[in-house]
């Protein structure tokens, strides 16, 4: 990324004013963004994952201070007036540069990036005895789990990339039967970076038996006719101006004959997610939609054969929160992007799953990002 767009910059100090609002609520003093997605959503700033200390200071007020090392300081874009640069050179104590900048709270609740180095935390545990340490999540998790409108159109774009490619499957441009899952996950990959992704995050691609495996890895199997196949791609999309959102979408796919049973067992998923979907909106507890898919496949008889969680958030992640999972607490609201991806898996024989981005509209209605078809995709063997 070279520079953030205005608009974008915009984005990020409406997201800086949440975090502000949300630390008070939490009572935490100060926020240090290190590694991690929090970091670019907040600032544009990916930072690579060097030894070298980055972090970002945000207190209750005034300008938010980055601490960079100063060979990276060119590769941190212009952003306006969102924070200040404090790059450090080679030989000056990074770890000194924070607590300085942390001498006011020094006894205060401060929240910490959840994958920084745990030498960069212990480092500042020890030069701070007297503060109190929580994880960053505490504060950015609910935050950035409700888009603002620059996310959710970075959503759909990287949706409508990935329903193109599903369109091509669909349309039989990449052959399956006799090919290796390696061999179709290698075709599916290339066309999410023609569709305009950045970057591959995954393919799955699971046929017969492997099917039942949900995260299964593309391996050696030839794909034969009348099996299911799993396929479940992902990958990173960045529109101009800003850092890059994931895709992730799952169809299911057979060539040739559509055995009885499969045919059955895929109305019943087809209805559990078109069930858990509707469900989706605001003011509903995620873990009531995980129970909408789930109630659908158990009258079924498939109950046990669905052994994940319905959904996941996403967004600069391909996994954030909130989950739809029963025992989360998260209820929905307008902004809240994630994945609605019941499966049924039948050990040794075969599996399949549906999954589809979906982001509660400013009217608290679910609205799908992606919209290619939902049936399932039925190939003929050549
Ligand atoms: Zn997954
Ligand atoms: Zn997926
Ligand atoms: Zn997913």
């Amino acid at each position: 990324m070279s520079g953030l767009s205005e608009a974008a910059v915009a984005a990020r100090s409406g997201r800086l004013g949440r975090v502000r609002e949300r630390m008070a609520a939490v009572g935490v003093d100060a926020l240090l963004l290190s590694h991690g997605a929090d970091l670019p959503w907040l600032t544009g700033y990916e930072a690579m994952p060097l030894e070298r200390l980055t972090m970002l200071v945000v207190r209750r007020s005034g300008e938010p201070v980055l601490v960079v090392p100063e060979l990276e300081a060119p590769r941190v874009a212009a952003v306006g007036d969102l924070f200040v640069l404090r790059p450090w050179s080679e030989g000056e104590d990074a770890v000194e540069v924070v607590a300085d900048l942390l001498a006011p709270v020094r006894t205060g609740v401060l929240a910490v990036s959840d994958r920084a180095w745990a030498s960069s935390v212990l480092a500042l545990w020890e030069r701070l005895p007297g503060a109190q340490w929580r994880p960053a999540s505490e504060v950015t998790g609910p935050v950035r789990a409700r888009k603002d409108d620059a996310e959710l159109a970075a959503l759909r774009a990287a949706a409508a990339a990935a329903d193109r490619v599903v369109t091509r499957l669909a349309e039989g441009e990449v052959p399956l039967l006799g090919r290796r899952e390696s061999e179709v996950a290698a075709d599916l990959s290339r066309l999410l970076v023609e569709e305009g992704h950045q970057r591959v995050n995954f393919a799955i691609v699971g046929s017969g038996p492997n099917a039942a495996s949900p995260h299964h890895e593309a391996g050696e199997r030839r794909i034969g006719a009348s099996e299911t196949v799993v396929c479940d791609i992902g990958g990173v999309l960045a529109l101009p101006g800003d850092v890059g959102y994931c895709s992730d979408i799952t169809r299911t796919v057979v060539v040739g004959d559509v055995p009885d049973e499969v045919r059955r067992c895929y109305e019943v998923l087809r209805d559990a997610q078109e069930a858990a979907v509707r469900a989706a909106t605001a003011g509903t507890a995620t873990a009531a939609v995980d129970g909408v898919a789930r109630a659908v496949i158990t009258e079924a008889g498939y109950g046990p054969c669905f052994i994940h969680r319905t959904g996941h958030g996403i967004g600069i992640e391909e996994h954030e929160d909130p989950y739809l999972v029963a025992g989360d607490d998260t209820v929905l609201a307008p902004g809240h992007a994630f994945s609605v991806e019941p499966g049924i898996y039948v050990a040794g024989r075969f599996g399949m799953r549906l999954e589809d981005i979906v982001v509660v509209d400013d009217a608290g209605r679910p609205e799908r990002c992606n919209r290619v078809d939902h049936g399932l995709v039925e190939l003929e063997p050549r």
